[in-house]
């Protein structure tokens, strides 16, 4: 029999593996460039398996994991890399192809109309989430037609020209073209009855919340109209 297999040689190698000795031993390996290459191939065949993408993923969901990314993207190592990867060619043929993806289109778009509040002054800046609003409700207030997910424009109820109001009540899922054909004119009737009934049915919060806004806006210039 061997040592090492016998009772005594057991409990010697056990003794072993409980002193200094030992994990002075193994640190010092650990500091060895062949235990490093090891791991590091160790660690690249586990980030092939599925079982790394699927607690990856989440893992991605967690608020340790976004505070630590957001922090991360704060910092000036960050940053710097960021800024000489954004002067590449790589980075703008990946960007090209981006806005081509229909979740590229459907930023563009919403950060476009964020650009566009913020000029116009945005008393009322909300973070509005475009596929929120068309889960609650896909027709077209303009035309009574369902719109295209991957294509849709969202319509300031209250125009920017009139109050720029960035939040959800303000905005509805529109076509492209029907939106383009829009009278800017405001005249206090910003909903159709039919399109009126529907948000008493899918967005009661959001109607309140607009028609008062509304009825606000038309009695300030009823009253301007008066002291002229
Ligand atoms: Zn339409």
């Amino acid at each position: 029999m061997l040592y090492l297999q016998s009772e005594r040689g057991r409990a010697t190698q056990a003794r072993y593996f409980e002193s200094d000795k030992w994990r002075l031993t193994r640190a010092r390996y650990r500091q060895s460039d062949e235990y490093r290459a090891a791991a590091r191939m160790k660690q690249a065949r586990y980030r092939e398996t599925a079982e790394y993408r699927e607690w990856l993923a989440r893992h991605q969901q967690t608020d340790a994991y976004r505070t630590r990314t957001a922090r991360h993207r704060q910092s000036e190592k960050y940053r710097a890399r960021q800024k000489r990867y954004q002067q590449t060619e790589e980075c703008r043929a990946y960007h090209r192809q981006w806005r081509r993806t229909a979740k590229g289109r459907a930023v563009t778009r919403s950060t476009g109309a964020v650009r566009r509040a913020r000029k116009h002054g945005a008393q009322i800046l909300e973070s509005v989430d475009r596929g929120a609003i068309l889960r609650v409700d896909d027709i077209c207030h303009l035309c009574e037609l369902a719109v295209d997910p991957g294509n849709f424009d969202l319509d300031h109820l209250i125009p920017l020209a009139v109050e720029a109001i960035e939040a959800a009540w303000n905005y509805a899922a529109v076509h492209r073209l029907c939106n383009q054909k829009k009278h800017a004119r405001f005249d206090g009737i910003v909903l159709t009855p039919t399109a009126r009934t529907r948000w008493q049915q899918r967005r009661p919060a959001h109607l309140a919340e607009l028609e008062a806004h509304v009825a606000r806006i038309v009695a300030a210039r009823s009253d301007e109209k008066a002291a002229a």
